[in-house]
């Protein structure tokens, strides 16, 4: 859940079954974040973060509201041109080398490009829409191989070498970039 905080901006709240309290902390990409126990309601996280706020202000360096606000409009954008791009993209790879997924999905996670799941989802990071269109593509056909190899063995990296010649270059280069917005 994410709550929309006339203060800190938008504050991730994490339910986790492992809290056994509430946790403030600060994300990679600078927003607020609290953990909370799983089975916390909303307006009692709402509550949590309405009685800490002192404390919050004193002891966690957040990005000022402005910051975090055109971040959060970045976001947006990456978005909405991730919507109109990545699921055709990933359909137009899939198609032309034969390769069946289930679904698309759309992240925005800090620390991943993209991912392949057991039960056949891809998921692709909407900072993808960032990058130049060559390591785009390359995460794509990466995903794609795993869909055959759930694993980075040697067969797996086959694979993509037949769709990516340049795929170790490219790898190296995606390394430069990071995914958060
Ligand atoms: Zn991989």
């Amino acid at each position: 859940m994410v709550i929309d905080d006339k203060e800190f901006g938008e504050v991730i709240v994490r339910k986790s079954p492992l809290a056994r309290g509430v946790r403030f902390s600060i994300s990679t990409s600078g927003r607020l974040q609290m953990s909370v126990p799983k089975y916390t309601s909303d307006f009692l996280a709402k509550r949590f973060l309405n009685s800490n706020r002192k404390i919050i202000r004193e002891k966690l360096p957040i990005n000022n509201p402005e910051t975090q606000r055109a971040r959060d409009y970045q976001k947006k954008i990456l978005m909405k041109k991730a919507k109109e791009y990545l699921p055709y993209r990933l359909e137009y790879y899939a198609k032309l080398y034969g390769y069946k997924y289930d679904k698309c999905r759309l992240t925005h996670a800090n620390t991943r490009w993209g991912s392949c799941s057991s039960n056949k989802t891809i998921s692709l990071n909407i900072g993808l829409m960032k990058l130049p269109e060559i390591l785009r593509d390359y995460v794509i056909l990466h995903e794609l191989a795993h869909l055959n190899h759930m694993d980075h063995s040697k067969a797996f990296w086959s694979e993509v070498y037949e769709h990516d010649k340049n795929y170790k270059v490219h790898e190296k280069k995606l390394k430069l970039f990071t995914p958060g917005v």
